[in-house]
């Protein structure tokens, strides 16, 4: 199926692709040559265009600024043996903004506009996504209030907007994450299966303090009794204790990350045993103790699967095993990276050629 929307396109005469050094890419600061953006007024999505990638120029009354009505999403495309375009599971990136954009009133990103979009946008910079193995091109689409107003209300108007980034590993390293047991990412009822913005910077504080106690990322915990294990960061967040793959259920308080769907759909495909439900810390440090807890990982499109090395937990820190060819961890990662890439077979429609 071919998404087709009347876009005006203004290529650049001035393409920065040859600046940049696909070997060394910094994750988040390289930009593609071109953006996307759409205007929502009176009632309607209008003014489809691609442009140079550039600044925008908005009002210090901006409502998104103060109050922070904004949404986002996050994707990648890679490049297959025979140079075409692949995004992994944009459908669902679509439904899960829209699902955000109800959360925070919104309107609605119809279908055409955000495939459609997309594949202008892709077709044009193609050049910019890499091919070596490890890197994609990450895709971000976000809406946000333009209204130039300083009273609380749902915006009238909004921007539609989808740039790209070229970029390599996200992490490095296996990570050190903290048990947070003082701060709550999400509450019932409240915005945490959203992608919105205001979640990420409510998030900064408690992660700030776990960084300058030297580890790399949070484990959040509910609010309520911070007894049961959420998600990661911005990963949700798994365990293989003995060899039963272990992760919270998505409800309220959890973004429904696509990662975690194909992680989980890959092990239940494998025979492994797949448990939803609740995750008591103490399961998890008795785990740590007794030897059981063989792997544990965060997943999200960004890093696609984030070993982890150490888990902190009042005040004592316990190691996990190392994890070699063999474990779940390092075959779910080359699984997925290899039907993203277009290099293993896709059984479940995953991959959507642009
Ligand atoms: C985006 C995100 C995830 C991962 O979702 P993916 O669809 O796998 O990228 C997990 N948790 C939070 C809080 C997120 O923002």
């Amino acid at each position: 199926m071919i998404d087709t929307i009347n876009i005006a396109v203004t290529a650049t005469s001035n393409s920065r692709l040859s600046q940049v050094d696909f070997n060394n890419i910094p994750f988040g600061k390289v930009y593609a040559d071109h953006m996307f953006m759409a205007d929502f007024k009176g009632g309607e999505w209008t003014d489809y265009q691609i442009l140079p990638y550039q600044n925008l120029s908005i009002s210090p009354a901006n409502s998104a600024i103060h109050y922070g009505q904004s949404v986002f999403e996050g994707m990648k495309a890679y490049k297959n043996a025979k140079d075409e375009v692949l995004v992994f599971r944009p459908y669902d990136n679509l439904k899960r903004i829209n699902k955000s954009a109800d959360r925070m009133c919104i309107p609605q990103i119809p279908s055409d506009l955000f495939m459609g979009g997309m594949t202008e946008l892709l077709r044009l910079d193609r050049a910019w996504v890499p091919k070596k193995a490890g890197t994609s091109l990450y895709i971000r689409p976000f809406v946000f209030a333009t209204d130039e107003y300083i009273g609380i209300r749902p915006s009238d108007t909004y921007k539609f907007m989808i740039f790209t980034c070229p970029v390599g590993a996200y992490y490095s390293e296996p990570v050190k994450v903290k048990i947070e047991t003082e701060h709550a990412r999400a509450i019932e009822g409240g915005t945490g299966y959203a992608k919105a913005a205001g979640n990420y910077a409510a998030a900064l504080y408690p992660a700030k303090i776990a960084q300058q106690q030297g580890y790399h990322q949070l484990i959040w915990t509910d609010a309520k009794s911070h007894e049961y294990i959420e998600e990661s960061g911005t990963m949700n967040v798994m365990f293989m204790i003995g060899d039963t793959l272990i992760t919270a259920p998505a409800g309220e308080t959890i973004l429904k990350g696509v990662t975690r769907d194909s992680v989980l759909t890959l092990a239940r495909e494998w025979g492994i045993q797949v448990e939803e439900r609740k995750v008591a810390v103490k399961e998890v440090i008795n785990a740590l103790k007794n030897d059981t807890l063989k792997e544990a990982f965060g997943t999200g499109t960004a890093a696609t699967i984030a070993n982890i090395a150490t888990i902190g937990y009042d005040g004592k820190d316990y190691q996990l095993p190392q994890t070699g060819e063999t474990s779940f961890t390092a075959k779910v990662l080359r699984e997925l990276e290899g039907i993203k890439s277009g290099n293993l077979s896709d059984p479940f429609n995953w991959v959507h050629k642009i």
